[in-house]
């Protein structure tokens, strides 16, 4: 039998938010965009660790897809995803429609700074505007006393935190550390889209940013170590890289040259197929 409590508009929610905060319960949230996988299930498990009931939303949000292509083709798998979070214990489930989240045409935009000139604020613009945009909407709605993010989406992290200071959101960020696959390969929505072969060519974005990690903490010169990375993607058909940085993981600023007394962390995005990936891996916490 479902446990799960399926929640459509905001006002269904609002009544039994009250009923869950009348019984002294604390709320933890995980914002997705559905087709669930494994990296997901580890949000919903910190968030079932953490707080007294778990809500998790799904919601595919246009104004962060700067790509039509990219929109039309993401993986929708609602049915299953419903089952998933039943069978892990989800205490409720909110699933908008677009009308619901986004009743009239949005004029509104938010920017982020430094955030956007570089790696994925650089290369899809208006993607973070869209991210800002939909997190606001779902904190005001649900308004948790938690909001759960993956450490995959490093740079959203870096946003998320700037929107919570900005606009004095009442809710902590809990980062959750990223999910891999055995052989290395994050988990993502998007890897159901490659084909058995560029599943295994895929892998080639955790290889880069493992053997870029051990060779700077060997003491190689980073600009060696990145365009060694540069020519091995050059020389994978099938493969375009968008970049491979090293950046303070909190500011994003750009460094030239490794430091191993400053936090850093790699930073890719490569087209596999037509399948966009990215990954992170930190150096120095
Ligand atoms: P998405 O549905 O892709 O928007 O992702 C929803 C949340 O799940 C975001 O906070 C992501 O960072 C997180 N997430 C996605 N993939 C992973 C992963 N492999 N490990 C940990 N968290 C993840």
């Amino acid at each position: 039998m479902q446990k799960l409590k399926v929640l459509k508009t905001p006002k269904e929610w609002a009544k039994l938010r009250l009923e869950i905060l009348s019984g002294g319960q604390s709320i933890g949230f995980v914002p997705t965009m559905g087709a669930l996988h494994v990296g997901h299930l580890e949000l919903v498990k910190a968030s079932l660790d953490q707080c007294d009931f778990t809500i998790v939303s799904i919601f595919i949000n246009p104004t962060q897809f700067n790509n039509p292509k990219d929109f039309e083709t993401y993986p929708k798998t609602l049915e299953k995803d419903l089952a998933l979070l039943d069978e892990n214990g989800v205490h409720a489930a909110f699933v908008p429609n677009t009308e619901t989240m986004y009743p009239t045409s949005t004029e509104m935009t938010l920017s982020f700074g430094k955030l956007e000139k570089v790696l994925e604020g650089k290369q899809r613009p208006g993607h973070f505007s869209g991210v800002g945009l939909v997190v606001s909407k779902l904190f005001n709605i649900i308004k948790p006393q938690v909001a759960f993010f993956g450490q995959k989406d490093l740079q959203q992290i870096a946003v998320i935190k700037r929107l919570v200071a900005d606009l004095s959101f009442q809710v902590d960020i809990s980062v959750v550390p990223t999910k891999r696959e055995a052989d290395g390969l994050a988990c993502s929505s998007r890897n159901v889209r490659l084909s058995p072969s560029e599943r295994k060519i895929a892998l080639v974005l955790f290889k880069s940013l493992s053997k870029a990690k051990s060779e700077l903490l060997a003491g190689e010169n980073w600009f060696a170590v990145r365009q060694a990375v540069e020519s091995d993607f050059q020389n994978i058909l099938s493969t375009e890289l968008e970049y491979f940085e090293l950046v303070h993981p909190e500011s994003f600023a750009l460094y030239s040259s490794f430091d191993p007394n400053q936090k850093s962390s790699l930073c890719v995005a490569a087209n596999v197929g037509d399948v966009r990936l990215i990954d992170n891996l930190p150096v120095i916490d």
